[in-house]
């Protein structure tokens, strides 16, 4: 039995997690979660999974379900969330929220050695260099979620690290790839949220539309597999059937294919090194499939992703403002403050307007991540009508 804590519990891959758990109820029980302000669902979670622990975002939020539960303990916040991330009793933290605010809990788990599925991938982008030096120093694995780290991380099982060509990441192309940049112009936010493969979150189906999301993967498998980014590339396939491949010195390339079902990779995660059956998984059936597409990533049509390899390249605090000016802009359109191809503009000004610190301590990262957000509302103000 596998006790696992669990930070965004309320989201897509949260409540993907609770249905892995839901399957296998004698090899995984949910001690401890953490969930924004979801309450009508936090209800159902804590009456179905009996969690000892549970952290929402806000003190009003944990005292109502205190009244309505007083035999969990509650607590909220930044706070709320390292002692989800710490629990005593938990083996493994899935971490599941979005955004950088997931760093800090994550080398708080680290430093207590729980096993960390890491779905989070800002934490990786903003600070990876610290969370892995972190992982590293305290022994700790992390397992990857992400369905193309996922791949990668399987097709690698048995096989050395220094015999890797490349890594090749598919991506779907997102909510908008059949459109050309002038098609871009006046999309809405309902059309963005429209992911023709994966239901996922908000953010990350705009970063999907960006084509963020695949920056902000390659910078992830940067740091879980110590990887040079020219040795990382991506490839347009519009079916997301092959998750990821590794080309080999030998010219093999090993892939890892499925329909597209994250509680795949959420699974292998929870069960690694074993596997574990998912019989509510739809099967791939390849004749039914017929034909998979793959196609060059054109890098002047995404620019995003062009800024994340160069941000990636420069390293320092650059990933850290790729990704908070991403968050901040991301953030802005979903509030309908900012056009979609504005997200991009004002990704490149802020990482213009930034000068780099190579190898940041955390206090720096975490100051760079504040004066970008400010720096994108200054923007958003100054635009403001
Ligand atoms: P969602 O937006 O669906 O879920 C986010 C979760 O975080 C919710 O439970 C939310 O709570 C919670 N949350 C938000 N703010 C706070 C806070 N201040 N304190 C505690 N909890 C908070 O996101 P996704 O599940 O889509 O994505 C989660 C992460 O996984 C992201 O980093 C994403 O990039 C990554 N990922 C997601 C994939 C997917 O298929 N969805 C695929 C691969 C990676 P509430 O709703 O209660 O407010
Ligand atoms: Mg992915």
């Amino acid at each position: 039995m596998k006790k696992i804590s669990l930070m965004g519990a309320t989201g897509s891959i949260g409540t993907q997690t609770l249905d892995i758990i839901r399957e296998h109820p004698a090899e995984f029980h949910l001690v401890a979660m953490a969930v924004g302000k979801n309450i009508d669902l936090t209800r159902k979670i804590i009456n179905e999974f009996r969690p000892e622990l549970v952290s929402t975002s806000d003190k009003s939020t944990a005292q109502i379900l205190k009244s309505e539960f007083p035999h969990i303990t509650f607590t909220y916040g930044n706070d709320g969330l390292s002692e989800v991330a710490v629990y005593h009793k938990a083996e493994v933290l899935v971490n599941a929220v979005t955004g950088s605010i997931g760093l800090m809990p994550t080398l708080q788990a680290i430093e207590a050695k729980k096993m960390i599925a890491i779905a989070n991938k800002e934490t990786l982008v903003t600070a990876g260099h610290l969370v892995m030096e972190a992982a590293n120093k305290n022994s700790v694995t992390l397992l990857p979620v992400d369905s193309e780290h996922s791949a990668i991380f399987q097709a690698l099982q048995g096989e050395k690290d220094k015999n890797i060509d490349k890594l090749i990441l598919t991506a779907s192309g997102g909510s908008f790839r059949d459109r050309t940049r002038k098609e871009l112009e006046n999309v809405t936010v309902q059309e963005a949220l429209n992911h023709p493969n994966w239901s996922m979150g908000a953010k990350i189906t705009i970063d999907s539309a960006t084509m963020m999301n695949k920056g902000l993967e390659v910078i992830e498998a940067h740091w879980l597999f110590s990887i040079d980014y020219d040795k990382i590339e991506v490839l347009l396939h519009k079916e997301s059937i092959i998750h990821s491949m590794i080309e080999f010195h030998d010219s093999s390339v090993i892939a890892q294919l499925g329909t597209p079902d994250m509680r795949v990779p959420i699974q292998y995660a929870l069960t690694y090194p074993d596997r574990l059956p998912l019989n509510s998984a739809n099967r791939l059936n390849l004749a039914e499939v017929g034909k998979l597409h793959f196609q060059k990533m054109d890098l002047d049509r995404f620019r995003c992703l062009k800024f994340a390899y160069d941000a990636g390249r420069t390293g320092g605090t650059m990933p850290t403002v790729l990704n908070a000016a991403n968050e901040a802009a991301v953030a802005a359109f979903l509030d309908g403050k900012v056009s979609f191809l504005q997200i991009e503009d004002l990704i490149e000004k802020a990482l213009s307007n930034h000068i780099n610190i190579s190898n940041p301590s955390l206090s720096d990262i975490q100051e760079v991540d504040a004066e970008t957000r400010n720096y994108v509302y200054s923007l958003l103000k100054a635009e403001a009508p």
